[in-house]
């Protein structure tokens, strides 16, 4: 299972937020504390970010993170106030290639990010994915029903095949959605922004563990509602 970060406030750079924090993203990619199934996240990684004109950007890789030696050289001077990040740890029979790693783009403002994984043969088939990997067919499926709708659409996913996991992380730069299904999710509220992530970058006892099976909706007044999708 892959683990995820978003960021939505006043603006950090991309190494503060995914590689300096202790258990941080980079840490997770090789030592994970809180990840029930695989030991590693060395299949890929990817970062999207809005710029100050909101224009999404996004740099992703096959390869581990911490093996990256170009992003964390720049990575010091990219700053964003709304930033989603992952590493991943691929599912079996998925294919291993830059496409297949989070976060997904809808070609406007939403990013993606999917930890977990379904059954491809549930989703409907489309053009709009960007790789064959199911959490790209499921961003596809997510962005075209309209992220909105997002609880009703994990619920007829999730009804679909009961053996999925649905873990999902979006932004589009106004606010963070996410939903917890099978792996965990915890938040922090900070002066300057709120970041929701599969484990906690630190052991700060400020950060709030998410239920399963709720979506998380933060707006950019750092207001946090966290609803059960029972
Ligand atoms: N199923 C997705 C993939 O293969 C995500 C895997 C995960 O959450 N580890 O990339």
């Amino acid at each position: 299972m892959c683990r995820h970060l978003a960021w939505l406030g006043e603006p950090r750079s991309l190494s503060s937020l995914v590689l300096e924090p202790e258990h941080g993203l980079e840490r997770q990619s090789y030592a994970p504390r809180r990840q029930e199934r695989g030991l590693m996240n060395a299949d890929g990684w990817g970062v999207g970010f809005h710029d100050e004109q909101g224009q999404v950007r996004r740099w992703r890789s096959a390869r581990p993170l911490w093996a990256e030696p170009s992003f964390a050289s720049v990575a010091p001077v990219l700053r964003s106030g709304a930033v989603l990040a992952a590493v991943r740890s691929a599912t079996v029979g998925m294919p291993l290639e830059e496409s297949a790693a989070a976060p997904f783009s809808d070609g406007g403002r939403w990013l993606l990010s999917h930890n977990g994984k379904v059954d491809v043969g549930v989703l409907p088939a489309t053009h709009e994915a960007e790789s064959v990997c199911d959490s790209a067919v499921l961003a596809a499926h997510v962005f075209a029903e309209g992220v909105d709708r997002i609880g009703e659409v994990v619920g007829k996913v999730a009804a679909a095949d009961p053996g999925a996991y649905l873990n999902l992380l979006l932004t589009d730069g106004e606010r963070i959605v996410a939903i917890t299904w099978g792996d965990p999710l915890s938040y922090l509220v900070e002066p300057d922004g709120v970041a929701v992530a599969s484990e906690p970058w630190d052991d700060d006892p400020r950060w709030v563990d998410v239920p399963d099976r709720h979506l998380i909706e933060v707006t950019r007044d750092r207001g946090v509602t966290v609803t059960s999708l029972e």
